[in-house]
């Protein structure tokens, strides 16, 4: 049997943002801490991971079948923002400058990892499109090799449906990530973007 501090210390650092030391730190307070706490902490943890799903519809992380973004009616539910991760769509929404949904793909494509359009949540962004009621699909992956082969890819895929596609704005450096740029820089991004032609030159 694994050491119970080195198991959770071990836990902890898959964490965002959690090193050895802190971990050895938080393991530390849990053992010091009192039993309602630390029950409390892991029941918590528990309730979460049982609980959550990705949202049916843009798959999110969520607590019911559909997210809290989905089900908002104050939504513009015309527009769909594809973006490539979770933490993307948080930065959008930092940013303040968009109402619309989202569609998250769970990465980008990339041959040499093994990550093709079946792994990826197209399949379901297609239908999405095809279900009708979307008026534009903004493409957000990020501004990466991968990115623009994945956005090329999902031009190609919709320009059939008919629907307007637009690409968010350079301004995000090249090789950048969405998640970790300024608000600003992300409204900014959005603000700017621009139709996609059909065909578009590579
Ligand atoms: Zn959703």
């Amino acid at each position: 049997m694994e050491d119970p501090i080195q198991r959770l210390v071990r836990a902890l650092k898959t964490l965002p943002g959690v090193g050895e030391k802190n971990a050895i730190r938080i393991a530390h307070h849990v053992m010091t801490g009192t039993r309602e706490a630390g029950l409390e902490l892991s029941g918590a943890l528990a309730d979460l991971v049982e609980r959550a799903r990705p949202c049916e519809t843009c798959g999110v992380p969520s607590l019911g079948a559909r997210c809290a973004t989905c089900t908002d009616p104050r939504r513009d539910a015309g527009i769909v923002c594809v973006v490539e991760k979770f933490p993307d769509m948080l930065a959008i929404e930092r940013s303040g400058e968009y109402r619309g949904l989202y569609h998250v793909l769970g990465g980008v494509l990339s041959p040499l990892d093994g990550v093709g359009p079946a792994e990826l949540r197209l399949a379901a962004l297609k239908a999405r499109v095809k279900a009708g009621g979307v008026r534009e699909v903004l493409i957000a992956t990020n501004p990466t090799t991968e990115g623009e082969a994945t956005a090329a890819y999902i031009a190609d895929m919709l320009s059939a449906s008919g629907v307007p596609l637009t690409r968010i704005a350079s301004g995000i450096p090249m090789g950048g990530d969405i998640e970790y740029a300024d608000r600003h820089t992300v409204a900014r991004a959005l603000r700017g973007r621009h139709a996609i032609k059909e065909r578009e030159e590579q």
